[in-house]
């Protein structure tokens, strides 16, 4: 099958709302619930959200903005299975997220004509769970597994041997009596997306055989993914105006796609559906995004190190306690931004806030703030 460059195969296009939790009224994807009253910036997609983005999802790897590297890599591997008609390696994207990890997997699927089945680590609490998808796919077909650090111990043990061998061992019976029955599955290739890669065993990682490492976007990136956006939704959006809300945008997809509806929406209610810089600079001052697009977590997280720990050094868990957050929220959501940004430094001793951060937050440095910390 050859996709049209405008279309997923349908089977993508079904099982893109299925993880939407769109066919089933969004209940059985709670893993995906998120906190609706999350910030504007949130790089999480919520759950009323996730119909739009399907609509804005480049469907082609030559649509992908950004991210050269993995592109051009994903490009020969997927080039080179289709010549040689075999199913290629499987893949691991890592990154924070709304960069882009769940689009690859669909773009995946979409150019090799192949089928699409999706799921997620937190939905595999059992083998069982894991054994019932495995033995019913077709061969060639992608299984997209998302947050797949979550997954339960003995699912990710049947997934070693499925990814090695094609084949999984279905345990009958319980205790010394219990027998292992193989029972040969069709050759498919796995997509694995996490937020991090450092949790998964190294048994696991080992099986991939191409990791793709997802990096924030830049400036000019955003303002394409932007313009490709607004081409779609038809709001006319000036250079300038791109300019700004890419500049806002944490540099994630997502938050620049979700800035970019707010914006309209303003400019229709407020400025007779004008859209300039200045009119993009109020809404997005009125939805509280900063100038550097940090969000209210990132500004807390630095609040915090800055306010009560005198910039730092201080250990993960005491800073996310401080901000009344999980650690791993902290970990995954805030920091990789704030240490892109130059704002936070990882050190042996703990987290340190840098020089630019007490700027940001329009703060004093205590006269030994970057003493030996920042440089052990
Ligand atoms: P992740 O799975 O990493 O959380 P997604 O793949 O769901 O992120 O991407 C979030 C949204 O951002 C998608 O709906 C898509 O519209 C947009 N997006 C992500 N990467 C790109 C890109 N490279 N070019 C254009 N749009 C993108």
């Amino acid at each position: 099958m050859n996709p049209t460059p405008e279309e997923f195969p349908a089977h993508v296009e079904h099982a893109a709302l299925e993880h939407a939790g769109l066919e089933n009224g969004g209940l059985e994807f709670d893993a995906y619930a998120v906190d609706l009253e999350r910030d504007l910036v949130s790089p999480e997609a919520e759950i009323d959200e996730r119909q739009i983005e399907a609509a804005l999802r480049p469907r082609r790897l030559a649509e992908f903005i950004g991210q050269a590297r993995v592109r051009e890599q994903l490009s020969l591997m997927l080039e080179s299975a289709l010549r040689r008609q075999r199913t290629p390696d499987h893949m691991l994207m890592s990154g924070p997220p709304g960069l882009g990890k769940t689009t690859l997997a669909m773009i995946i699927a979409g150019e090799l004509g192949a089928p699409l089945r999706i799921t997620s680590g937190p939905a595999l609490e059992r083998a069982g769970d894991l054994a019932a998808i495995l033995s019913t796919l077709s061969e060639g077909e992608v299984l997209f597994i998302d947050e797949i650090h979550r997954m339960a111990r003995p699912a990710e043990e049947m997934l070693y041997l499925a990814m090695e061998d094609f084949r999984v061992d279905i345990i009958v019976g319980k205790g010394p009596g219990a027998t292992a029955i193989p029972l040969d599955i069709a050759p498919f290739t796995l997509v694995g997306a996490t937020t991090r890669a450092g949790l998964l065993p190294a048994p696991l990682r080992d099986r991939f055989g191409f990791t793709a490492h997802m990096d924030f976007y830049d400036v000019a990136e955003l303002e394409r993914v932007l313009k490709r956006s607004a081409r779609l939704l038809r709001v006319p959006l000036p250079e300038d105006a791109a300019h700004e809300i890419a500049r806002r945008s944490r540099g994630t997809p997502r938050i620049a796609n979700r800035l970019l509806r707010r914006v309209r929406d303003f400019s229709e209610v407020r400025a007779g559906g004008e859209l300039t810089r200045e009119i993009a600079s109020t809404a997005l001052d009125l939805y509280e995004v900063d100038g550097e697009g940090l969000d209210r977590l990132d500004r807390a997280v630095l609040g915090a190190l800055l306010r009560k720990f005198g910039g730092g050094p201080v250990g993960l868990s005491t800073l996310a306690v401080a901000v009344g957050e999980e650690s791993e929220t902290v970990e995954v959501v805030a920091e990789p931004f704030l240490v892109r940004q130059g704002l936070l430094a990882r050190t042996p001793r703990g987290r340190v806030a840098t020089a630019l951060a007490w700027a940001h937050l329009g703060l004093t440095p205590p006269p030994d703030a970057f003493g030996a910390a920042l440089f052990d």
